[in-house]
């Protein structure tokens, strides 16, 4: 089996020890599996993402002795090929628009609904048809369709990482509670859902193992989804622990305290980077 994997940080603020940490896992894994390592630029987030800290990153990486095979995918540069697939979700009825603002989502909510969680949508517009669709709404997947379609096909995913190892099935009923009617698209905020585009993108780089921070492993079930709906092949998955601070805190995006660049203009070496992961 080859063994193809990615890293792929989102270029909206500076590469700190837990991003080195994840890259430099996924580095070895592909070498030492004689496979290939790819790098991908996850900017879709068109207000945040910043050419500064693209290039800032692949300096912090280069400078830790990290090569990747291939060009880097910027996914600010194929956005129009997300839309085939959201077209396709659209032909086969998954999509409806969807006009809630955050406080109607908040206030529909707001009776206390048991085992419902806050970020499930509580499904206001979805009687609305495509055709309603005015500029400005979002398009939300509808999540019992969906289901309904998946039915007797295999929807499952392998584990590799410590915390999560072994085989997951997608569970129907815990997709309608935990997931619910999500937000694949808004048009002129994000363009298209992180969760998909990411999903998408391994497609499209034929990504077989997909290594990554166990903050993610939540949207994994929801991207399996995807993918088998539209019937692509769903890769391993790798969810690595996460690097905390000394108060045991996951690092923030903008933790510019522990930023690779910081360390290394104190001298720090590739080595020490390692180390201070844990990972010599
Ligand atoms: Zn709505």
């Amino acid at each position: 089996m080859t063994f193809r994997t990615r890293f792929a940080p989102s270029p909206t603020g500076p590469l700190h020890l837990g991003h080195a940490y994840s890259a430099i896992i996924a580095h070895d894994m592909a070498r030492a599996a004689g496979g290939e390592f790819l790098l991908r630029m996850e900017d879709t987030d068109l207000q945040r993402a910043k050419p500064e800290w693209d290039a800032a990153i692949v300096e912090d990486l280069t400078w830790l002795g990290l090569t990747w095979d291939g060009p880097i995918l910027r996914q600010s540069e194929h956005l129009t090929q997300y839309d085939a697939y959201l077209d396709r979700f659209e032909a086969m009825g998954l999509l409806y628009p969807c006009s809630c603002s955050r406080a109607d989502i908040r206030a529909a909510v707001s009776a206390p609904q048991e085992g419902v969680s806050h970020d499930v949508y509580p499904g206001t517009c979805k009687q609305r048809s495509m055709a309603s669709r005015k500029a400005g709404d979002a398009l939300r997947l509808h999540m019992d369709r969906a289901l309904a379609q998946l039915q007797g096909r295999t929807v499952a995913f392998q584990e590799t990482g410590e915390t999560y190892k072994g085989q997951h099935a997608i569970d129907a009923d815990k997709a309608l509670q935990d997931i619910g009617d999500v937000v694949l698209s808004r048009k002129g905020e994000e363009i298209i859902a992180y969760f998909l585009a990411s999903a998408l993108d391994d497609v499209h780089q034929g990504i077989t193992h997909v290594v990554r921070g166990e903050d993610l492993f939540d949207f994994t079930p929801l991207q399996v989804m995807l993918l088998r709906l539209l019937e692509q092949p769903v890769p391993v998955y790798h969810h690595h622990r996460l690097i905390r601070d000394d108060a045991g805190k996951r690092l923030a995006k903008r933790d510019d305290a522990r930023a690779i660049s910081k360390y290394r203009s104190e001298g720090a070496t590739p080595q020490d980077i390692r180390r201070m992961v844990g990972l010599t």
